[in-house]
């Protein structure tokens, strides 16, 4: 087992990584937790925990993996839910076809290093783009 410096009960209740499978530890921003692998940088987002914290201003400090690394588990064949096991289906935000990450549509997601500063900063781009063809159009 993995020794880390976050005690008994958080490795007891971890998640293991659905891509690397090494342990994933809890990460806390403002009042959202959500989990981080320790080894690929992923992060897992329990229900809409991603679209809350994406709106939490500075919150992208909590995509702290190398986005070289995440990307080489890009071309990760069918990864399994951590809550479930089943087989998650890779999705992309309709406005930022160029991130890719994988959903259970029953427990979260899962986006790999560097694709949570990504889709945070690219949704804020889109909004300012929105918000002003909103205004030409109307
Ligand atoms: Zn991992
Ligand atoms: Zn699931």
């Amino acid at each position: 087992m993995a020794v880390t410096q976050m005690g008994y009960n958080s490795i007891a209740n971890s998640l293991k990584c659905p891509k690397c499978h090494h342990d994933m530890e809890k990460v806390t921003y403002e009042d959202i937790t959500i989990d981080r692998c320790i080894n690929c940088g992923g992060l897992w987002f329990d229900g809409d925990e991603a679209d809350r914290l994406k709106r939490v201003p500075g919150s992208e400090v909590v995509d702290t993996g190398d986005p070289v690394k995440g990307r080489n588990y890009d071309s990760c064949a069918d990864i399994n839910c951590p809550h479930c096991g089943k087989v998650m289906e890779k999705s992309s935000d309709w406005k930022q076809v160029h991130i890719w990450y994988e959903i259970c549509r029953d427990h979260g997601i899962f986006m790999d290093a560097g694709e949570f500063s990504d889709f945070k900063h690219e949704t804020l781009f889109d909004w300012f783009r929105a918000l002003i063809k909103g205004k030409r159009e109307s």
